[in-house]
């Protein structure tokens, strides 16, 4: 059976937007500002092979598209043209950015990180 943790129900991301939303089937409502979602791409361009994920600042953060691969992944292909991202769901919500998720203390670091 499939793990309603990582079951989206919806995915909601308006042309123009800045954020995408995701409903788990859990209920949880997941929260992803483009700029998390791009620096984190999960492909082998940006992440190389080092096993740790990697925070890539610098990349367009409008979304072309955003699509389903199958029923484990969301395709998402950026305004400059990268296209090689594909996000699995598990990864998805392990980067969700709720306040929930992501307490106020663990914003501020990751706000510095940012600035590097
Ligand atoms: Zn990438
Ligand atoms: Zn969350």
């Amino acid at each position: 059976m499939a793990d309603r943790r990582t079951t989206p129900i919806a995915v909601r991301s308006p042309f123009r937007a800045t954020t995408t939303e995701i409903d788990w089937a859990d209920g949880h409502k997941g929260i992803y500002p483009h700029e998390v979602l791009r620096g984190y791409c999960p492909c082998a361009g940006c992440q190389g092979h080092s096993g740790e994920v990697r925070f890539i600042s610098g990349g367009d953060t409008s979304i072309k598209t955003i699509e389903p691969v199958g029923d484990y992944a969301l395709h998402v292909a950026w305004g400059d043209g990268h296209d090689t991202g594909i996000y699995t769901f598990r990864y998805l919500r392990a980067l969700c950015q709720c306040a929930e998720c992501v307490p106020p203390e663990r914003r501020d670091e990751r706000g510095e990180r940012q600035r590097l």
